[in-house]
């Protein structure tokens, strides 16, 4: 399949300048300027040949039939929405390379033997409903729950609301819901949002796994007390207890990289009371954040971190506990489209690293229906979700070129 390096680019810069004016690259979900978006990209799906409508869940999905009755689609895409301020490429490449190995195949007159569905996903990104993400993929795989859709936004508008809003239909969203083992394959081609394809100069990354994300409210317990009648040896301060926690998370994640696997730990955000000069810290509410391929790993990471530094903790008169707030699991990247795209980068003479992903992404909730694989490119100097990030047009044309050879192979091998 010839890949229209042009017109894949022509694409990029038309989508990514629907953008809020005065906050470039800004296209977030269940905005008019994200339907704005959908719309454009509606009619370039109906302008190729794709059969195109909108699922219950607000997906915008192309279709092209296969030759062969009773295979299950192979499903290629992304998302189109952004993060505020975010860039011009994350998402919209994955989109948008679908969409002209689609055309290549219909302007080809070739047909696969699967049907090959390209979708783009609603709300990826972590949406104004308390930062839910993968809204569309979630629908789609049955994990948007009653709860989600009560979800609500600064304005006081449902989920519900919301997703009527962009055109799906939530009261079919159980009944549209696919069963699993009802896709193929999903493959998405997205940029790297990292430095390692960059540092090696490697154009293609293969996606091992894409991690599991656990954040957690640790809150240490202290005394709040006047910060000049109050000697030292008498203090509780949460702070100096906080403080220990960061540090220490910091070197056990730096040594299980080092000695064990990829992991990262992050403490983000943080509260202290009552957060005035002249007062001692009584208490400090801090969300740590743990990624890693093995969901062992993400699970023990907090619970080890607490035991660990109890005694230091007692040494200056300070509690801390740990309370779950959220856990994705890690997904596994299918051995089969690895290897299928592995094949299709050595065909195109395209040199390709195995790498995990250290972000989430769609395939997370479509694993549920099939396996799934991803395809990532370098980004310059790693910068994502901001306005700086940046490829060249070669980059989005060797991740077009790789998925299609990808689809190719797997139309052969799968059933
Ligand atoms: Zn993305």
């Amino acid at each position: 399949m010839p890949i229209d390096r042009d017109r894949l680019w022509a694409r990029l810069e038309t989508l990514s300048r629907i953008t809020e004016p005065d906050m470039p690259w800004t296209r977030r979900s269940f905005t008019p300027r994200f339907l704005e978006g959908r719309a454009w990209l509606a009619e370039e799906f109906r302008a190729v040949g794709l059969e195109t409508t909108l699922d219950a869940g607000g997906n915008l999905i192309g279709r092209l039939p296969g030759t062969e009755q009773g295979l299950r689609p192979i499903l290629i895409g992304s998302h189109s929405d952004t993060v505020p301020s975010g860039g011009r490429y994350d998402g919209m490449l994955g989109v948008l390379a679908a969409l002209e190995v689609a055309q290549s195949l219909i302007e080809s007159g070739r047909r696969l033997r699967h049907p090959l569905e390209v979708i783009d996903f609603l709300a990826e990104e972590p949406s104004e409903f308390q930062g839910l993400s993968c809204i569309g993929s979630r629908a789609m795989s049955g994990a948007l729950t009653d709860e989600h859709m009560e979800l609500r936004r600064a304005d006081g508008t449902s989920l519900r609301d919301a997703i009527t809003y962009v055109g799906g239909r939530p009261d079919q969203i159980a009944s549209e819901t696919r069963a699993a083992g009802s896709v193929a394959a999903y493959v998405e081609v997205h940029i790297e949002q990292g430095r390692m394809l960059e540092a090696e100069a490697i154009p293609l990354g293969i996606v091992t796994d894409i991690v599991g994300i656990r954040r957690e409210r640790i809150t240490v317990k202290g005394r709040a007390d006047h910060a000049g009648a109050t000697p030292m040896p008498l203090r509780s301060d949460a702070l100096v207890g906080a403080a220990k926690l960061i540090e220490r998370a910091y070197e056990k994640a730096l040594a299980t990289s080092r000695d064990v696997q990829p992991l990262v730990a992050t403490f983000g955000k943080i509260e202290i009371w009552p957060n005035a000069a002249n007062a001692v810290p009584g208490s400090v509410v801090m969300t740590l954040e743990v990624r890693c391929g093995s969901e062992a790993a993400v699970a023990a990471f907090g619970e080890q971190l607490l035991r660990e530094l109890a005694p230091a903790l007692a040494d200056v008169r300070v509690t801390a506990t740990a309370e779950r707030v959220s856990h994705v699991a890690p997904v596994a990247c299918a051995a089969s489209i690895r290897s299928a795209i592995a094949d299709a980068a050595a065909s195109c003479r395209l040199a390709a690293r195995d790498l995990p992903s250290g972000a989430g992404h769609d395939g997370v909730f479509v694993s549920r229906l099939g396996p799934v694989g991803m395809i990532f490119v370098p980004c310059l100097d790693g910068r994502s979700h901001a306005p700086e990030e940046s490829i060249e047009p070669g980059q989005a044309e060797d991740g077009a070129r790789a998925l299609a050879g990808t689809v190719d192979l797997l139309d052969e091998r799968l059933d």
